[in-house]
Parts: C-alpha cells; structure tokens; sequence
C-alpha cells in the first residue's frame, strides 16, 4: 500500500512537470553542466527526439528522460492500475521511439548521452559533482554512448 501510494505521488509530480519544456530535471542538469564551463544548445527541432542539450563542438546530444514516459525499469516507474493496457501501449511506444531515435541519432555521427529522472531526483540521485564529470569525461571521449541512473534503482 505504502510503495503504491509514493508512486501515485511521483507519477503525479512527473506528470505536472511534463507539461512544460523546462522540467525541473532538465534545469538541475543544464545548470551542472552550465557550472562546469560545458557550452550547449538547447532542443534543437531539426534532430531526432528533439535533444534537450546539443553540444556542437562534441558532437554530442543529451536528452533527461523523465522514469515514467520512458519506462525506466528504476523505482520511479510503476505501471498505473487503472487503464493498463492504454499506459501499456503508450509507454512501450515511447521506448520504442527513444531506441529508433538514438539509432538514427548514431547513425548520423552523433553521440548519445541519456541522463535519467532517477539520477537526478529523489531518493536514488546522485551527487551533482558526480553527474559532472560523468558528462564532462564523456564529451571528452569517443563513446557512443553514455546512461546515467539513479544509484538505487534496482530492475523490476
Ligand atoms: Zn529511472
């Protein structure tokens, strides 16, 4: 009972705050990488899944997933009881898009970066100064790829 009426709780937050482009997540982030001297762009239309931070010089994009829209398998996800196939559909269609969106992404010579709502927000969140370098190492680098998770989100 407990865990499901906390879930109710974050889903409802989450989805107040989807509403606008600015989400507090993706304002804890800009302003880490902000601090750390890291110029970018902010969602720029004319790439696949509208990234929320571009960084030309790198070749890099970065989008903050919210745990819920994504379906994240991290503690801030849970399947709502009402309407389940609806949630279901929507949300295997979302991830289905994120994938096609980062392999287009890819494909074209970008690199990914996915930092999670987990990583940055309640209990599981990381230090800032950790998400930092974590990002900053990565722009650096030539990996493809880059996922950042909240330190306790355990599969489901
Ligand atoms: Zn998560």
């Amino acid at each position: 009972m407990c865990a499901d009426r906390v879930s109710t709780a974050v889903r409802s937050r989450i989805m107040a705050s989807i509403r606008g482009k600015d989400t507090k997540p993706e304002l804890v982030i800009r302003s880490i990488l902000h601090k750390r001297g890291l110029r970018f762009r902010l969602h720029r239309r004319d790439l696949p899944g509208k990234p929320d931070l571009v960084f030309p010089k790198h070749r890099a994009v970065l989008f903050v997933h919210g745990c819920f829209w994504h379906g994240h398998n991290c503690h801030l996800f849970s399947m709502p009881r009402s309407r389940r196939d609806f949630w279901q559909q929507k949300i295997t269609r979302n991830c289905e898009r994120d994938l096609e969106q980062r392999q287009t992404l890819i494909e074209s010579g970008w690199r990914v970066a996915t930092v999670w709502e987990c990583a940055l927000m309640g209990r599981s969140r990381l230090h800032v100064a950790e998400i930092g370098e974590y990002c900053a190492a990565w722009l650096k680098s030539e990996v493809a790829e880059l996922d950042v998770r909240g330190r306790e989100a355990e599969p489901l």
